[in-house]
């Protein structure tokens, strides 16, 4: 479990760590809270020749209000998704689902840039980040480029972010009064989710559920068109495509797609 040697980078501003990147190009790999980065470098599925640190850009720990959407820097740390008065009063699915992730010390160092650039899809954050919709903003050498969060997640932890680009904020629209949920399933309370469900305003995201997260596009076409909660998410599973692995086989992941959305929706509701 010890990862190959590397070069270590210090970035303290966001132009540090771009000029790296454009030096370095995919020799390089930027680390925000290390807790997904690292495991992956001591099991040796990642390999940088160098780490670019941004675990100090302060510049990037924010939230704010901007119009009609809230603007989240992308090293804003899960722990302090929690705690913000700003997100719980605007976006509340957010707070609410950065204290499922993982255990305390997990959420004291993974950011919301982080887990979104991961990209795994059996990850917490992005799941609420599709349902609620948005942009991200990411900065490479040639400026800025605000991508919509369904064009974001490509693949199997693949985005749109080129080797050179660097996520620098998250764009979600504010959510007002309409009802929001997030219903997850794990083994034990800490573990990954198997399968979850994120509602907000009658669009439902599922993690899980294919190689990125996934929006429920038959259960949210229904609900648009007067069916009830109960033949709405009976149609969570329509058109996804989840993995089979040691936790649970792709049948048993539609079912609980099924079962957790419905129950996304009834809290909603509710
Ligand atoms: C034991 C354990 C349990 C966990 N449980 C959960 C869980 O239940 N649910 C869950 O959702 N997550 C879980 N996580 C993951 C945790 O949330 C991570 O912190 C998160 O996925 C990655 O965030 P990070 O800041 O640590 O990113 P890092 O590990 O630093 O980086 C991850 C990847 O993103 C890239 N990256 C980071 N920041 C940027 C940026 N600003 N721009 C471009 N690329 C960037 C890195 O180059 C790297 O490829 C767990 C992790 C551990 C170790």
């Amino acid at each position: 479990m010890i990862p190959a040697a590397f070069e270590y980078l210090r970035a303290d501003t966001v132009e540090e760590a771009l000029a790296a990147l454009a030096e370095l190009g995919d020799e390089a790999k930027l680390m925000a809270g290390g807790h997904s980065l690292l495991p992956m470098m001591k099991l040796r599925l990642a390999f940088p020749a160098t780490v670019v640190d941004l675990g100090r850009l302060a510049e990037l720990c924010y939230q704010r209000l901007d119009g009609d959407e809230v603007a989240i820097g992308a090293l804003t740390r899960h722990c302090e998704l929690v705690s913000s008065p700003l997100l719980a009063r605007e976006v509340p699915l957010l707070p609410h689902v950065a204290a499922r992730v993982g255990d305390r010390q997990i959420r004291h160092r993974g950011t919301i840039g982080g887990s979104l650039a991961h990209a795994d899809p059996a990850a917490d954050l992005p799941v609420a980040v599709r349902a609620l919709g948005g942009t991200i903003v990411v900065r490479g050498p040639d400026g800025e480029r605000h991508i919509d969060v369904a064009d974001f997640f490509v693949d199997y932890f693949e985005t749109a972010l080129a080797p050179d680009e660097m996520l620098v904020e998250i764009r979600v629209p504010r959510c007002g009064a309409q009802g929001w949920a997030y219903q997850r399933f794990a083994r034990r309370s800490h573990d990954w989710a198997i399968v979850a469900a994120a509602t907000v305003g009658g669009r439902v995201a599922l993690a899980n559920m294919a190689n990125v997260p996934t929006r429920a596009t038959a259960t949210e076409r229904a609900l648009a068109s007067g069916a009830s909660i109960e033949q709405a998410a009976a149609l969570a599973a329509d058109g996804t495509e989840p993995s089979a692995d040691g936790h649970a086989d792709a049948e048993y992941r539609r079912h609980l797609a099924r079962l957790l959305t419905r129950r996304a929706l009834e809290s909603a509701a509710a």
